[in-house]
């Protein structure tokens, strides 16, 4: 758990914003920062984001819901959010952890996500829900 990046405190309720300010979302972090890391999925190797893990109950729209997209693919499973009018991820639901929403570590009011290097990266080529046998 990460309760500090480069001398910036994250907050037991720290908010998310995305780069044109039409989204704001506020996170509950009383670990702070669980578990961020890369991805090299199809859809996590285009973002680049440091995403991190919330339970569902752990993130609130505070403002600009009606902004919010929603992308899926393939199994449709996971549900991928953006703004609509800057293109940036915020967050999605977790397809290999459904209970569990990934944001955007870029995302978190005033975190330098380089500041955490070096982040894990997942093996989300070899997705657990794709591998057989
Ligand atoms: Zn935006």
């Amino acid at each position: 758990m990460i309760k500090s990046v480069a001398g910036v405190a994250i907050l037991p309720k720290h908010r998310l914003s995305c780069h044109c300010g039409a989204v704001v979302l506020e996170l509950d972090l009383p670990d702070g920062i669980v578990n961020p890391r890369r991805c090299d999925c199809s859809i996590c190797r285009r973002k680049g984001a440091i995403v991190a893990s919330v339970p569902l109950s752990g993130i609130t729209v505070i403002q600009g819901g009606e902004a919010l997209k929603l992308y899926q693919f393939n199994t449709k499973v996971a549900k991928h959010y953006f703004c609509a009018h800057c293109g940036i991820y915020t967050h999605h639901q977790r397809r290999s952890f459904p209970d569990q929403y990934g944001y955007n570590v870029g995302c978190l009011e005033g975190v330098n996500p380089f500041a955490l290097e070096p982040v894990p990266l997942n093996d989300g080529v070899n997705h657990p829900a794709d591998r057989q046998g």
